[in-house]
């Protein structure tokens, strides 16, 4: 892939011997680009042969059953057999997950039909957002593989968490952020909980950059990388998918997800295909992803029919945690997307801050801008007449609102309400 050149080589060949206790018997890695299939390597994070992306392939059957599975605790541990970790591993965990799912009373527009739409609230999170379901899976690899810390690139939520679950297993935390580019709540809970942050000019694509080089720098052993072109904290993600099925009963029609570096996206429904692969439920919902109108390649690459990204240099959005141009599971969520029937779509700055007063003021529900990204979709999917009548629509509301009080003092605590 071409983000981070030539130099994984080194880190390709380590702890080969360790990752047998680590993963699930059967558990598999495959490049989304070639499709060769390797055994599980927690270092390998790009395919050897082509430098694509790697995902995690489940072993075809399992022993997990929802019935049993619900007399657990609600959370990511719940779906324990659906995970790649092995059984014998102590999981790094905060009992991330289990997030409710808030049916909407007074969020409907005038011209909407009749529809169920459900906000999957992952602020509830314990460092508030869904990045901890990943931090759970990711961090407990880390702390199995002799390394002395954990290093992210992060628009903010992913360094909060990753201080989080690294300060929990007794690691070194290293964050790297752009300068001036990361909401006040979030730098915070980085520094509470210990982190080492270093800032860099520019995007966080070129804060991704960074980690990288810090890796090759390292020779890749001191300090585990977790952003999300790491398979496995995209398989913490997935049980959103799981949560969902759960929750409901059955599976909705439409999910709609706000997309940065579209990893949760992806993440959601590969949780999904390998429910309907298990047999565990008979129906796919649709995907749509939505994007900032000044952050939107994938939007842009999804209108041109394009089989490769239409990366975008400046990327420009108040919703800070999706200000990313060129994201790095591009691949994965178009596939996602395409498969599943859905689109892409992008909403303005103004929408978003609209769709945030209203879900706050109108439902209870704070969460950040980025977050609020999914019911300015919705909204838009609605006034275009995208969606039937008897439809369920589950939105993901991706992180919580005092994660950026700046944005909500400035810019939304006194608009009016613009509604329908
Ligand atoms: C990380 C994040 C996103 C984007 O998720 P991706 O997996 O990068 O697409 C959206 N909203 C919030 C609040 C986030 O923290
Ligand atoms: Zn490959």
């Amino acid at each position: 892939m071409y983000l981070f050149g030539e130099s994984l080589g080194n880190i390709n060949n380590l702890s080969r011997s360790a990752s047998r206790r680590i993963f699930r018997e059967g558990v598999l890695i495959k490049c989304v680009q070639c499709g060769h299939t390797y055994d599980p390597d927690p270092f390998m994070v790009l395919c050897p042969r082509c430098r694509g992306l790697l995902e995690v392939v489940m072993p075809s059957k399992t022993s997990f059953s929802m019935e049993i599975a619900r007399m657990r605790r609600f959370s990511v541990w719940r779906y324990r057999e659906l995970l790649p970790i092995d059984d014998g591993v102590t999981p790094v965990t905060l009992n991330e997950g289990g997030t409710p799912l808030i049916p909407l009373m007074r969020c409907r527009s005038g011209t909407e039909r009749v529809v169920d739409v459900y906000v999957k609230f992952e602020g509830s999170n314990p460092t508030g957002s869904f990045k901890d379901r990943g931090m759970t899976v990711g961090v407990t690899i880390a702390r199995n593989i002799g390394v002395e810390g954990v290093i992210v690139a992060s628009t903010g939520n992913t360094a909060a968490s990753a201080a989080a679950y690294a300060a929990r297993a007794g690691l070194r935390c290293v964050v790297v952020l752009p300068k001036g580019g990361v909401a006040k709540g979030k730098i915070a809970q980085a520094l509470l909980h210990g982190a080492e942050i270093r800032e860099v000019e520019g995007a966080f694509d070129d804060a991704l950059d960074d980690v990288f080089t810090e890796v090759v720098v390292n020779g890749g052993r001191k300090l585990y990388p977790l952003n999300s072109y790491n398979p496995w904290r995209l398989e913490g993600q997935k049980t959103i998918a799981f949560e969902i099925v759960d929750e409901l009963g059955f599976v909705p029609d439409i999910v709609i997800v706000p997309v940065g570096n579209a990893g949760n996206i992806s993440a959601i429904w590969k949780g999904f295909k390998e429910l309907y692969s298990y047999g565990l439920i008979d129906k796919l919902p649709r995907m749509v992803g939505v994007q900032a109108a000044g952050a939107a390649p994938l939007a842009l690459t999804w209108e041109q029919g394009a089989d490769r990204l239409h990366a975008v240099e400046n990327p420009q959005t108040i919703a800070s945690a999706i200000r990313i141009g060129k994201p790095v599971n591009w691949l994965k969520a178009l596939r996602a997307v395409k498969e599943s029937g859905g689109r892409f779509i992008t909403v303005s700055d103004e929408e978003i801050l609209v769709a945030m007063k209203m879900l706050a003021a109108l439902e209870g529900i704070g969460v950040e801008p980025a977050s609020a990204a999914s019911l300015a979709g919705y909204r838009k999917l609605v006034d275009s007449n995208l969606i039937d009548g008897g439809e369920v629509v589950v939105l993901i509301a991706t992180g919580h609102a005092l994660k950026d009080p700046d944005t909500i003092v400035s810019k939304v605590a006194a608009r009016a309400l613009q509604l329908g």
